[in-house]
């Protein structure tokens, strides 16, 4: 159960509001983001009539969930959460939202190419990983903080906003002022740790499906960055591991309906994880955004050969604006479906 406290709540009322609940044998916890201070009450009797704490003085609203996860729940908020980024770029609420880049930041000319495509194409946000997760530790494992920080000067001298993978929680702090969205990836997905450092970061968090994870799985995620105060998530489906090997992974179309009937939180797709393979990136795209995807993220390079991690899944400039061009059309048009 979702409490709702109101601005004006005293400690009196909420020391009302919490014996109300004890006397049912519930477990609270106290949720407090920028917008508003939550109580989510666990377990308990079910003989308590949700009216009575309705009723409570400090109550704004009483919100009656039983999902494993609450405040990610579509069942209280009914309206999608839209994540501001400023300057007038938002994910989710009907616009579709784009965004681009190399898997791994390589260079200044590198990102000054990619930067400048994605700017004339007017795609407002930047990808790039500077900590990389990679099997093998003798792969490149990325240019660290000295990579951030010139991607993210080049890239907000263009207007673009930037998102990057965080690999652990001694990360965040450093990487907060050059970033504007905190990436979780596959394989943290359930790093609790590190979710629930990033709902004290006070940016924005998009955190990808686990390769092996469910859907459940993933909301309870972003139930971890939620109840530690930070609301401002994005959800990212880019394929699970499954028995098929003809290609890297199976991009899971179903998921993007069924979490966008689940949640308020934005669903971003990415398709070269998803698939893996270069020259059907595009049309997993389109599927995406035809199933209700609020956005695409996906690889680019000027040279995807050259690529210094995930060449064959890469997209070059023309490849990345027939992508653009497509996927927007069909944002359009599924206004009509
Ligand atoms: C990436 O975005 O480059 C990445 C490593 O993704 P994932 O966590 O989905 O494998
Ligand atoms: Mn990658």
């Amino acid at each position: 159960m979702i409490v709702q406290l109101s601005p004006t709540a005293t400690q009196p009322d909420r020391e009302r509001i919490e014996a109300a609940f004890r006397e049912y044998k519930f477990t609270l916890s106290l949720v407090q983001t920028r917008s508003c201070d939550y109580l989510i009450a666990v377990g308990g009797s079910a003989d308590l009539d949700i009216r009575l704490i309705g009723h409570l003085p400090g109550v704004k609203d009483v919100h009656f969930v039983r999902d494993s996860y609450q405040l990610s729940s579509s069942k209280w908020k009914v309206q999608p959460t839209v994540i501001d980024l400023g300057d007038g770029v938002t994910i989710g609420g009907g616009e579709l939202a784009l965004a681009a880049g190399p898997c791994s930041i390589e260079s200044e000319a590198q990102v000054e190419a990619i930067a400048d495509h994605l700017k004339a194409s007017n795609v407002r946000i930047m990808r790039g990983g500077v900590f990389k997760p990679r099997t093998s530790p003798y792969s490149f494992r990325g240019g660290g903080i000295e990579y951030l920080t010139f991607f993210s000067e080049i890239a907000h001298s263009r207007g673009l906003k930037v998102i990057t993978e965080v690999l652990e929680p001694s990360q965040i702090e450093p990487m907060h002022d050059l970033i504007d969205i905190y990436q979780v990836g596959a394989r943290n997905s359930q790093n609790f740790s590190l979710l629930h450092e990033l709902g004290k970061a006070g940016k924005p968090v998009m955190i990808k499906r686990g390769m092996s994870g469910t859907i459940d799985e993933l909301l309870q995620s972003a139930e971890y960055v939620f109840s530690a105060g930070n609301e401002q998530i994005i959800l990212c489906e880019r394929g699970i591991r499954t028995y098929e090997n003809a290609y890297r992974n199976t991009f899971d179309i179903n998921a993007i309906p069924i979490l966008k009937e689940k949640t308020h939180l934005p669903v971003l797709a990415d398709p070269s994880h998803g698939i893996g393979i270069r020259r059907f990136v595009p049309n997993i795209a389109c599927a995406a955004v035809a199933a209700g995807a609020d956005g695409v993220i996906v690889e680019i390079h000027p040279t995807p050969e050259l690529a210094k991690s995930d060449a064959d899944q890469t997209l070059d400039f023309d490849e990345a604006t027939r992508l653009f061009e497509a996927t927007r059309k069909l944002a359009l048009l599924r206004e009509s479906f």
